[in-house]
């Protein structure tokens, strides 16, 4: 049984839950796999049943982890895996997800990424993702560290404006994408996925986020994730290998930020006076 979170809509209707959890650098060791499938598990069993994956990440080793991690419970989750833009061939993305279909031990993957922009061209890659939903190996293609430009061009292409989601760089210290891309990505109902909204950990030493937890009595994980779940249309994928980081991530959804918390960010985080390129980690 898993309790319920907010969710957010999805172009075509679908709802999915705003906090999910990523799954970068795991499944990197055989012998830390039975751990971080515990932590992944839980998260699902406290209602974080969104799970952000890749065939980069552990060389498919997280693809195997989250495997484990869903034993049982396929049908309650919403998988997000990612192709390399080597691979985004037209006949090579339906080669990659194949693969990734097998490390997932799973007959479809709900929504499949584009990882980022290559040399590769977008008609190749759209076409792979067509012939993947055709097939019903994949439910929503979407796409990853695609700037506002880049996005403009994918919706131009012929099929282009069903592209569900796009992963990107988002948390408290890298508000860039507020300028433009985030509110151009609103007006067309494109889910945003925000990656690294902890910093990696590195925005957790941050006087600011530290005092307004502690008025909030929540922890500095949680009021930054907490600031990103509180903007519609915007889905959180923290990475927790640890116990209680997993559950002291979904407390997030009990903070609730006052004006003066969000000023206090502000000022400690402003938002962009401009046009800045797309970060990518
Ligand atoms: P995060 O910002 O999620 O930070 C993860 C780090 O924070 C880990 O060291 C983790 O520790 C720690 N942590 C987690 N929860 C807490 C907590 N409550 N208190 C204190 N520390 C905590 O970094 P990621 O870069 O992993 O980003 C999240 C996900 O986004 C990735 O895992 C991946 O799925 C996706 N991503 C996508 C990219 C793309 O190009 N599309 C690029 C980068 C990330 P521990 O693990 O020990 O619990």
């Amino acid at each position: 049984m898993t309790a319920e979170l907010p969710k957010v809509t999805l172009p075509g209707g679908e709802h999915v839950p705003a906090l999910g959890q990523g799954t970068w650098h795991m499944g990197e060791t055989r012998r830390r796999m039975a751990e971080e499938a515990a932590a992944v598990r839980l998260g699902i069993e406290l209602g974080m049943t969104l799970i952000d994956t890749a065939e980069m990440y552990g060389s498919g080793g997280a693809e195997e982890m989250v495997a484990r991690a869903a034993a049982g419970l396929r049908d309650e989750l919403f998988i997000v895996s990612k192709v390399y833009p080597h691979n985004a061939s037209r006949a090579g993305v339906v080669a990659a997800c194949e693969r990734s279909l097998e490390r997932l031990r799973t007959d479809r993957i709900d929504l499949y990424l584009l990882h980022w922009r290559g040399s590769i061209p977008l008609t190749e890659t759209l076409a792979g993702f067509e012939q993947l939903l055709r097939d019903g190996k994949i439910r929503h293609y979407g796409v990853s560290n695609f700037d506002r430009a880049d996005m403009a061009e994918w919706v131009a292409l012929r099929g282009g404006e069903t592209v569900a989601a796009n992963q990107v760089l988002y948390n408290l210290s890298r508000r860039g994408p507020e300028w433009d891309l985030l509110p151009w990505c609103r007006e067309r109902g494109i889910a945003i996925m925000a990656y690294t909204p902890l910093g990696q950990g590195s925005l957790l030493r941050d006087r600011t986020l530290a005092e307004v937890a502690r008025r909030r009595n929540a922890t500095p994980a949680q009021v930054a994730l907490a600031w990103l779940l509180r903007q519609q249309g915007t889905i959180v994928i923290p990475k927790a290998a640890r116990l209680e980081h997993v559950r002291d991530n979904r407390g997030a959804l009990d903070v609730v930020l006052t004006e003066d918390d969000l000023l206090a960010l502000d000022r400690a985080f402003p938002p962009p006076k401009g046009r800045s390129s797309l970060g990518m980690l």
